[in-house]
């Protein structure tokens, strides 16, 4: 397990799976194949996949122990789930809670849970399948959604396309039907360690998890960038961002901010070493992976 000590601030990466996924012309409309081969030599084969040409990601949750807290940052895809449209989350059966058991937190010591954005695969483990029912994973738990997020996705779901969508229905219903709900606003601070940024574009009410304590930083950075090659191609947005133009501004703003500093960055979706920091190169960004 990977584990990173931020100050006082004490985070696991709770890995669902990570493999190669999706073909990088699919997840990034903006690219070419032209493009791809200019950068392959520093995506294969731990980010690309020599073989198959798909693109290598992780599918993980964040568990944040600071001094107050233990909250946990984004829900992976989950199990059991219908997904006839996505297959890469249907109907699996990952250890994923026998991946969270090993940090020594138990379902019952979870206070928070939040989900970056409410996208398919942030926010599967919210519930879980006991007895044929959705229930909440986490029973004592608050489970928070940024204000913008949630009005975005509620209207989303009345239309007559995505009414039916199953994933509404087992991870996100279930929680609100139990009252476990709070909405909050994108720059809520839990407290003085661990707090909101609001980082719109990939979803309205998309946010980042800033966390500082003892001189030390890190930014968990969501959907904000799937991928490395964002960092060298800052404006390819991928496909399923909200607002492509919007997204590709945040992606700037943000590395921007983080060049150069020894903030760490711990992305969503970026294979293990996970974790790295963001280096100007070429005229546009680098991530530095851990250990590089
Ligand atoms: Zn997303």
């Amino acid at each position: 397990m990977q584990t990173w000590q931020i100050g006082n601030v004490r985070i696991d990466r709770v890995v669902e799976f990570e493999m190669p996924l999706i073909p990088p012309l699919a997840l990034y409309p903006a690219a070419t194949p032209e493009a791809i081969e200019r950068h392959k030599h520093w995506l294969e084969p731990r980010l690309m996949d020599p073989e198959s040409g798909l693109l290598v990601l992780g599918i993980h949750s964040y568990l944040i122990r600071s001094r107050n807290h233990t909250i946990l940052v984004d829900a992976c895809s989950g199990n059991d789930r219908p997904r006839p449209n996505k297959l890469r989350y249907h109907m699996k059966q990952w250890p994923y809670l026998e991946n969270l058991a090993k940090t020594g937190v138990a379902l019952e010591d979870v206070d928070y849970v939040l989900c970056t954005h409410l996208h398919v695969d942030h926010v599967g483990w919210n519930t879980r399948l006991v007895d044929g029912r959705w229930v909440p994973t986490f029973p004592n738990a608050r489970y928070l959604f940024a204000r913008a997020e949630w009005e975005y996705w509620r209207e989303h779901y009345k239309t007559e396309q995505f009414r039916d969508d199953p994933y509404y229905k087992d991870s996100i219903l279930p929680i609100i039907e139990a009252g476990q709900f709070e909405l909050v606003e994108s720059d809520y601070a839990f407290d003085d360690e661990v707090r909101l940024d609001p980082s719109p574009g990939h979803t309205p009410g998309h946010v980042c998890v800033h966390i500082r304590s003892g001189g030390q930083e890190a930014v968990m950075s969501g959907d904000l960038m799937h991928h490395a090659l964002q960092c060298a191609e800052p404006d390819w947005s991928s496909c399923f961002c909200v607002d492509p133009a919007h997204s590709a501004r945040t992606r700037r703003e943000f590395l921007g901010r983080y060049e150069g500093t020894p903030v760490r960055i711990l992305t969503a979706h970026f294979p293990t070493p996970t974790a790295g920091t963001i280096v100007r190169a070429g005229g546009a960004w680098r991530f530095r992976f851990e250990g590089e």
